[in-house]
């Protein structure tokens, strides 16, 4: 008979599906911090899938697809289990911001967004403890995590996952085969063997401390941050079901997904003036050198710098909100080799 599954003080048996909570601190009011935990235990023995959403508390498409997923999927069907932490920054979820009032430059300092404070510690901040908390049931049981983010506020693109290339070549591929496999048609490597150009610190984030503990991890951007937009909660939930169906945990073919592209690096293009930007091209679209990605109107409406791709690439996101100040990204691009 197989055992039961523990995270935290929740359980599940064989068979059950559980929902419960997994405390992780106290604040100054004896108010309790807790993160709602799913727990799917299947009928068999097989790899855990652990899904997460809502590291950044105004990214809500993830915490939808993950209670999704947790409402719909039926533990007879599993072999293995599935956890899900739907929305593991409380705090920042709660206050309907993506970083809480302990993170960015609020009480903490700008290290300490949740998304970049992995793996967390228990002598710290409630960001810092959730982290901790999060991370070591993970370590506990996972045989991989999917992490659902959405674009920044303000930035349009397509869905694309993110992953991260480690001097470990093994847990290298695994980690792009499970992205391919979600069923995103951007991947975007990161190599950490390289110097890189992306707009925040990347060596904090949890799925490179997942890696590190052996467990191969990714990011999906699944939709626009402060909505609820059900074209893209599906395709997450359903991205989430195609990793469970590529480690036998759901049975069913796991999607080719051949012509997804591979960016294996990105770079943040900057304007140079105030003023509004207007993006010329659209997201996930193979650009020539040289061609004008926005244009910059000032005050008086001409148009006073045009940005141009300095080399071949693709756009992964472009700003749909115009107003810039010199030195803000316009556009956010890749390159395929
Ligand atoms: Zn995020």
């Amino acid at each position: 008979m197989k055992k039961p599954l523990q995270i935290g003080t929740v359980a599940a048996a064989c068979g059950e599906r559980v929902k419960g909570k997994l405390f992780v601190g106290e604040f100054s009011t004896g108010t309790e911090v807790y993160l709602p935990v799913v727990i799917l235990n299947g009928a068999q023995d097989g790899p855990v899938i652990w899904v997460n959403a809502c590291v950044h508390g105004n990214e809500l498409n993830g915490t939808l697809a993950a209670q999704k997923l947790a409402r719909e999927l039926d533990p007879r069907d599993i072999r293995g289990a599935v956890v899900i932490t739907p929305i593991s920054n409380p705090l920042a979820y709660r206050e309907k911001k993506r970083l809480s009032f302990l993170e960015g430059n609020y009480g903490m300092g700008e290290n300490c967004n949740m998304g970049e404070v992995f793996p967390g510690r228990m002598d710290g901040c409630m960001t810092e403890k959730l982290a901790f908390v999060l991370l070591e049931e993970i370590k506990k049981v996972a045989a991989a995590v999917v992490d659902f983010h959405c674009w920044g506020y303000g930035q349009e693109s397509k869905p694309y996952t993110v992953i991260k290339k480690y001097p470990d070549e093994k847990i290298s591929r695994e980690i792009f085969a499970i992205a391919k496999a979600f069923g995103s048609k951007m991947i975007c490597t990161l190599d950490l063997t390289r110097k890189l150009d992306e707009p925040s610190p990347v060596d904090r984030q949890m799925d490179v401390l997942c890696a590190e503990a052996g467990i191969p991890s990714f990011m999906a951007e699944t939709g626009h941050s402060e909505r609820a937009e059900p074209e893209y909660i599906d395709f997450a939930a359903q991205g989430a079901i195609n990793v469970m169906k590529y480690y036998g945990v759901l049975e069913g073919e796991v999607p080719a997904n051949d012509d997804a592209i591979e960016l294996k690096s990105r770079y943040v293009i900057r304007c140079k003036h105030d003023g509004l930007a207007i993006a010329q091209v659209g997201p996930h679209e193979f650009v020539k050198k040289g061609t004008v990605l926005s244009l910059v109107y000032n005050a008086y409406g001409d148009v006073v710098e045009e940005v141009r791709a300095p080399f071949d690439l693709y756009t992964v996101s472009l700003p749909y909100m115009p107003n810039v100040n010199g030195g803000e990204r316009v556009a956010f691009v890749g390159i395929a080799e």
